[in-house]
């Protein structure tokens, strides 16, 4: 089986309550198949509205679909228990978009890269020494210094940060990344560097990637196909090169 695949999957925000006004329904999602093989980068296109964070949240379960099924090498993940989940969590992981946002504030570098291995301590089974060796593994490998990991979010740029955001989600061993505009809160250079840096990790590291951007040239750098979504549809997928060359 795909490493993960989405069947038919919606997601219906109900309007709510109110005594003035009754808001229609808004369909995020509206039965999205797609597939991603191990290893393999997918991209998700699409403008502001269409559905794209929806789709992040519905996999890692954060939401609950209201129709379709979302399987992780063949698996219902709505069917997971407390332990199959965290294994999936471990497995799949996101980086968000702004990085100064998302990262806690009153953690270090390395408090942050750090705490997905305690969370997940039953999958990476590292003790203090094990993590860290492993979190100056991970800065390395993000392209930072030693002392980096002595600092705080406000004391690192957005490109500091982001390497921070994405050191975190590499510390629990995932094969899976998703990635919600990782770049779109960056400087021009910083986003170059990042960009850089996932293509590299994904060589080095064999990484499967599901990359959400609302910039289709962004996507087509670093994905092996591209699907693009509109109103929570999934309206054209392909390889990288022949999506671009669509009307
Ligand atoms: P994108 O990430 O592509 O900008 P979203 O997934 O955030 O799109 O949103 C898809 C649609 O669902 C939009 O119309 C948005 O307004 C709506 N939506 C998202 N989250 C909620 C929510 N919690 N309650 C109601 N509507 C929502
Ligand atoms: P409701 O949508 O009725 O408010 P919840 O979203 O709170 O219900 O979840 C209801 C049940 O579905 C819970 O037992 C929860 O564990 C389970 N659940 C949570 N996420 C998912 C998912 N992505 N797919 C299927 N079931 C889920």
């Amino acid at each position: 089986p795909p490493l993960l695949e989405l069947r038919g999957v919606s997601r219906l925000y109900r309007p709510r309550r109110s005594l003035l006004a009754r808001s229609p329904e808004v369909v995020a999602l509206d039965g999205v198949n797609l597939r991603i093989a191990r290893g393999e980068s997918l991209g998700i296109v699409g403008e502001s509205g269409a559905g794209k964070s929806t789709l992040t949240r519905v996999i890692l379960r954060l939401e609950r679909p209201d129709a379709g099924q979302i399987l992780y090498r063949g698996a219902d993940v709505a069917r997971f228990g407390p332990g199959a989940l965290r294994a999936f969590r471990a497995r799949v992981q996101i980086v968000f978009q702004d990085p100064q946002a998302a990262l806690n504030p009153r953690m270090t570098a390395e408090e942050i890269v750090t705490e997905p291995m305690l969370v997940h301590r039953d999958t990476v089974g590292l003790d203090r020494r094990g993590r860290r060796a492993r979190v100056a593994e991970l800065i390395e490998t993000v392209g930072l210094r030693p002392d980096h990991l002595r600092r705080f979010p406000h004391e690192l740029s957005g490109g500091q940060n982001q390497r921070i955001g994405i050191a975190r989600a590499l510390a629990a061993g995932p094969e899976l990344l998703l990635l919600d505009e990782p770049t779109s809160a960056l400087d021009v250079s910083a986003q170059a560097q990042v960009l850089n840096l996932l293509i590299e990790l994904q060589d080095r590291l064999g990484l499967g990637y599901l990359f959400i951007s609302h910039d289709l040239a962004v996507v087509r750098y670093l994905c092996d196909r591209i699907a693009l979504i509109r109103q929570g549809r999934l309206v054209e997928e392909g390889p990288a090169a022949q999506i671009f060359d669509a009307p």
